[in-house]
């Protein structure tokens, strides 16, 4: 089934090593780099006023970006109060017009890729092959969840019944939805999130992580240039305790949240502690993601998914590899050549196109990193440990053997990589080990053997298996990405099943 309506694709990316295109590109960039953006929070489509910072760029810690106007929690109350005035209107809104706001976003999203990837490079931090796939990824969920809702939030489902009755099952909005991103998609997650929710007819309040306020403005702004009403779409910028206050308000319907394991859980039990309806949550977390390569794996192949799989984007994406579990046999040769490769990374500003690994995002995850990998240079066997540039918040990649499975218990957000080896006939004890940690979001296979590739992927709860290939970059409807456990609640982002979760059902029976 064509899930994008007929004839739609994903969104076109651009061929970076085609000189031509590659420096339009960086033509239009240029152009639309600008220091004047100010982040404010957004409600019925008026800025509100707020403490003022600056945005400062990871990739030297010191250049503005652009300026943030943080929101205070009265001005949090504020917005959703609006989206609950907004809410109706938009609810009745045909599902086609709604959709048609989110398609014509799309294509200025496209119409303004020299802003967009300027700010993911300059904001986030991001290469320019990383911010080209995430513009694609936004442009992709806004297409294909618009595509979705004209079908099912249009006249319903007729249902069988007896002559004489009409059944059907209709899905409508919830409410306000609350969606809360993080700074490591902060174009692609902050649009999935509020298309999604938007498409499905609820009012929504925006709250993007404040490493990144100045991204999810322009987006918001385009969303509302589209034709999504102001009163219908509102942001709120600031930090986590905004956040805090958000979920609290007792006008929110449901609450969509990507982010650490913890944070969920905290959303969690303040929805719970809530008086008032019971409020869905739809989480996407972290993972201990593990990779299992046996003596049967192609090297070359295993040498560059790893590296991909663990460094690219500066191992900041809840899918990177983690946990490489290498079988003894072939062990050395493969840690060799991972090894070769990585060192030969360049780190540095993502506007030097020949920088493979930016930087990470802010001064705390470079010291939370740092932490971890004095902590190990104290009780693993070092293979790497990648110098980085002083200046910026850098980490070099690093490869750690560690003496067992088990010495990795936290998801490291960055570009750090856990070894270990197994014997002939343990594959069983690495699964079981995988199991116990209780995470389950991304897991990668490389082996020849078709009986053990089908024994690994049936045996985990693993939200998202790769087979003899890297282990990111999820496409919108080809893999719905999303896990279980305390990776996540499901459904899958990008999937056939998104949609429904931000719905409530109703079963309308006439009697003709
Ligand atoms: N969907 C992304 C991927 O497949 C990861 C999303 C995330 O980091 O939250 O790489």
């Amino acid at each position: 089934k064509d899930l994008y309506g007929p004839g739609r694709r994903n969104s076109a990316g651009v061929e970076l090593g085609h000189e031509a295109s590659l420096h339009a590109l960086i033509a239009e960039i240029e152009a639309a780099r600008s220091s004047g953006l100010v982040a404010a929070t957004l409600i019925d489509g008026a800025p509100q006023p707020g403490a003022e910072r600056p945005v400062l760029s990871p990739s030297n810690g010191a250049t503005a970006v652009g300026r943030v106007r943080e929101a205070d929690e009265a001005t949090a109350d504020r917005a959703v109060d609006a989206a609950q005035r907004g809410f109706r209107d938009w609810e009745r809104a045909p599902a086609a017009k709604r959709s048609a706001a989110l398609e014509k976003a799309a294509d200025l999203l496209e119409a303004r890729r020299g802003l967009l990837l300027g700010l993911l490079q300059t904001e986030a931090g991001k290469t320019l092959d990383d911010a080209v796939a995430e513009l694609r990824e936004a442009v992709d969920f806004l297409r294909y969840y618009a595509a979705q809702a004209r079908d099912l939030f249009g006249e319903g489902e007729v249902l069988p019944g007896p002559t004489g009755e009409d059944n059907r099952l209709l899905h409508r909005g919830r409410g306000v939805f609350l969606c809360i991103s993080p700074w490591n998609f902060p174009l692609a997650i902050f649009l999935g999130q509020v298309s999604a929710a938007l498409a499905a007819g609820n009012a929504v309040v925006a709250k993007p992580a404040e490493q990144t306020p100045l991204i999810a403005h322009e987006a918001v702004r385009m969303l509302h240039e589209a034709g999504v009403p102001g009163s219908a779409l509102h942001l709120v910028t600031g930090d986590g305790r905004v956040g805090a206050r958000l979920v609290a308000h007792r006008r929110i319907a449901g609450v969509a949240f990507t982010g650490s394991t913890e944070v969920a859980r905290r959303i969690n039990q303040t929805l719970a502690a809530k008086d008032g309806p019971i409020v869905p949550l739809i989480a996407e977390t972290g993972g201990i993601n593990a990779m299992i390569v046996d003596a049967t794996a192609l090297p070359e192949q295993v040498s560059d998914d790893v590296v991909m799989s663990a460094f690219r984007s500066a191992g900041q994406r809840c899918s990177a590899l983690r946990l490489l579990c290498v079988q003894e046999d072939v062990a050395d040769k493969m840690i060799d050549m991972i090894v070769g490769a990585s060192r030969e990374l360049k780190l540095g500003d993502p506007r030097d196109l020949s920088v493979q690994v930016g930087p990470v995002i802010d001064a705390e995850a470079k010291q939370r990193l740092e932490q971890h990998i004095a902590k190990l240079k104290g009780s693993a066997r070092v293979h790497l440990a990648a110098e980085a540039p002083a200046t910026g918040y850098f980490v070099g990649p690093h490869v750690f053997e560690l003496k067992r499975q088990g010495d990795l218990a936290e998801e490291v957000f960055g570009p750090v990589l856990h070894v270990v080896r197994w014997k002939a006939g343990e594959l069983g004890q690495v699964l079981d080990a995988i199991e116990a940690s209780g995470y389950g979001l991304t897991l990668g296979v490389h082996s020849r053997i078709d009986g053990t590739i089908a024994e690994v992927v049936s045996r985990l709860d693993v939200g998202n298996c790769y087979v003899n290939r890297n282990m990111i970059g999820a496409v919108v409807g080809t893999q719905p990405f999303g896990g279980s456990g305390l990776s996540g609640t499901g459904p899958k982002a990008g999937g056939p099943n998104y949609l429904k979760r931000f719905a409530v059902e109703q079963t309308v029976t006439i009697n003709t």
